[in-house]
């Protein structure tokens, strides 16, 4: 069977595990936790950077920055996984749910404006699949009302829109080391934090609502409670398997879209599915190899014909404005590309394990079906 997703291990994990023991000093912001932010900061230039234990809690983090309270509104996509929303909701926002592009998931920025009130307090980017969103457009959209923007880069590690790196164009950022991303530490994300107002209050937000940065800086003498936060730093344990894999993040990434490219040559081009679309303003990372088949029908075919040949595909993402949580909060607007992924985009299975030889069989594969299915 070839899985959907196989954690990678660059094999120097335990090394830098065992350096992490020795340093006697294993919980938050210590010595890995610093080499990876400096490592993130340097390579992308970052303006300030703060590991968290997961992109969910970066989310919470940019939302509580971003000072979304009750009464005040979210635009989200609606195509996104669940933290993406969960995060504003906690700050008792209302999420107005946008729609995706007709020919990708990102949101489209052309109903952007339309859904802007005076109770607007954010937006949300998703860069879905790594690839960026129209960000010209949404800044100058933020700009014109006010507007604090979070990327949403969870899977957009080492990609770029324009020449600039995401995560580095809204005012927060938000990344994701989940094991089914490209660089991981089993749970792990990070906040990008471009505006420079933000970053004294986000240092109290990290460690649990107090001034403790400032302590070990040396600022001040004693510290204490000063706002709202939780404990959102990782223990140094998974910095340390974080800074094994960015030490290969360029060969992790150049063999990701190596594999990504054998998908996208050897797919014979028909009408049972479209392939992902290339934009010219945003690279490609490899994050994910997705297809979008013509019907749900297709799409479920497509999935038993590959489990039977011991492929793991898989879909995801049912329309957040759709989902049990949030349908009755809904205003009832109906989102019709969103609820178009969510019934025919699958995704290929995509890791750095994979080889050459993987994709090429799942390729035919899906040639195969294509062929098949139209004999029937
Ligand atoms: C993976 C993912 C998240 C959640 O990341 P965690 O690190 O698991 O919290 C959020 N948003 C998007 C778009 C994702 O792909």
């Amino acid at each position: 069977m070839i899985p959907f997703n196989k954690p990678y291990e660059t094999g120097n994990e335990i090394e830098y595990i065992k350096e992490a023991i020795a340093n006697k000093k294993l919980s938050g912001n210590g010595e890995f936790t610093k080499r990876c932010q400096e490592f993130f900061e340097k390579k992308y230039g970052f303006n300030k950077c703060m590991l968290t234990t997961s992109c969910t809690d970066a989310l919470e983090m940019a939302a509580i920055l971003s000072n979304v309270s009750i009464d005040d509104e979210v635009i989200i996509p609606s195509y996104t996984f669940v933290s993406t929303a969960l995060a504003f909701v906690r700050q008792g926002a209302k999420i107005v749910f946008i729609d995706s592009c007709v020919d990708n998931p990102n949101i489209d920025v052309d109903k952007i404006e339309e859904l802007i009130t005076n109770r607007t307090k954010a937006i949300v980017v998703v860069h879905y699949a790594g690839v960026a969103c129209n960000m010209n457009k949404v800044m100058e959209l933020a700009s014109k009302y006010n507007i604090t923007v979070i990327e949403d880069a969870a899977q957009a590690i080492d990609s770029y829109y324009l020449g600039k790196p995401l995560g580095s164009i809204g005012h927060l950022g938000c990344f994701s080391f989940h094991e089914t991303k490209n660089i991981t530490c089993g749970e792990g994300g990070m906040l990008t934090i471009n505006d420079q107002k933000m970053i004294s209050r986000a240092e109290v937000i990290w460690e649990k609502g107090t001034n403790r940065a400032e302590f070990y800086r040396g600022e001040i003498n004693k510290y204490g409670w000063v706002d709202i936060g939780s404990s959102f730093l990782p223990s140094e344990l998974n910095a340390a398997y974080l800074f094994a894999q960015l030490k290969e993040i360029d060969s992790i990434q150049s063999h990701r879209k190596q594999l990504w490219n054998i998908y996208y040559n050897k797919l014979n081009r028909n009408n049972l599915f479209s392939l992902p679309v290339l934009n010219n303003n945003a690279t490609n990372n490899a994050h994910m190899f997705y297809i979008i088949c013509l019907s749900l029908e297709i799409r479920t075919s497509l999935l038993e014909y590959l489990r039977k040949n011991g492929i793991f595909a898989v879909f995801h993402y049912q329309s957040l404005h759709c989902s049990k949580y949030y349908i009755d909060k809904h205003d009832g607007r109906v989102l019709e590309n969103s609820d178009k992924f969510t019934n025919c985009l699958l995704r290929l299975p995509l890791y750095n394990d994979m080889t050459d030889e993987n994709v090429d069989y799942i390729a035919m594969k899906i040639n195969d079906f294509v062929r098949i299915y139209k004999e029937r």
